[in-house]
C-alpha cells in the first residue's frame, strides 16, 4: 500500500478530488460531493492535524499511523483520514456497464462467482451494517479477496488485509441525495466506481 506523508510543515492536507465535483451526477451530487468532502473530511483532516503534535505519531505515515495507533481520537481521525482519501480516489464519472477486467475480474469472479453475485453480497453487507462504517473489499497477502464490515473509522489495514475499494455508510455520505435509502445509494455507486483505480491498488 501506498505511504501518505504529512507534508513539510507536517501537518496532512485535503485530498485533491481527481474529478469535477459536478462529475459523479446523477449517482452523487455535487452538493453531497462539497459537504463530504470540503466540510467532512476537512474536520477529519484538522482535527488530526491537531492531535499529532507531542503524540508518539508525529512525522508517521498515515498508513502506518492506522496500522498501529491505539484506539482513540487520534485513531478516529486518521482511520476517516485514510478511508476517505481511498473512498473519493476510487470514482470517476458514470459508465454503462462498468465492470473490473483483467486479474482483479478473474479474481471476483473466482471468489464470488460472479460479478453480480459480489455486488450483491457487498451491498447487503453495506446495507445491513448497524449504525456508521466503511464496508470493504479487501486483499489477503495471497491476494484472495474478502468483503469486510468495519464499524465507525475502521480500515482493514488493522486486519493485516489490503484496502482495495470502499463505500462509505456513514449518513453524510447519501442523505442529501438518497436521504434514507441507504441500498439505492450503494448499488447506484458501481456506476462510479473506476475499476482501474481498484485494479492498480491489487497488483
Ligand atoms: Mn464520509
Amino acid at each position: 500500500m501506498e505511504k501518505t506523508l504529512p507534508n513539510a510543515d507536517g501537518v496532512f492536507e485535503l485530498m485533491t478530488l481527481p474529478y469535477a465535483p459536478q462529475e459523479l451526477e446523477p449517482v452523487v451530487s455535487a452538493a453531497t460531493i462539497g459537504f463530504h468532502h470540503g466540510k467532512h473530511l476537512l474536520t477529519y483532516v484538522n482535527n488530526l492535524n491537531a492531535l499529532l503534535p507531542g503524540s508518539a505519531h508525529e512525522g508517521k505515515a498515515l498508513e502506518e499511523i492506522v496500522t498501529s495507533a491505539e484506539p482513540g481520537g487520534l485513531l478516529n481521525n486518521a482511520g476517516q483520514l485514510l478511508n476517505h482519501n481511498l473512498y473519493f480516489a476510487q470514482f470517476r464519472g458514470p459508465v454503462a456497464d462498468n465492470a473490473p477486467t483483467g486479474t482483479l475480474a478473474d479474481a471476483i469472479i473466482g471468489q464470488f462467482g460472479s460479478l453480480d453475485a459480489f455486488k450483491k453480497d457487498f451491498v447487503q453487507k453495506g446495507a445491513s451494517l448497524f449504525g456508521s462504517g466503511w464496508v470493504w473489499l479487501a486483499a489477503d497477502d495471497a491476494g484472495r479477496l474478502t468483503i469486510v464490515q468495519e464499524p465507525n473509522a475502521g480500515n482493514p489495514v488493522r486486519r493485516g488485509l489490503r484496502p482495495l475499494l470502499t463505500m462509505d455508510v456513514w449518513e453524510h455520505a447519501y442523505y442529501l441525495d438518497y436521504q434514507n435509502r441507504r441500498p439505492d445509494h450503494l448499488n447506484a455507486l458501481w456506476q462510479i466506481v473506476n475499476w482501474d483505480e481498484v485494479a492498480r491498488r491489487y497488483q
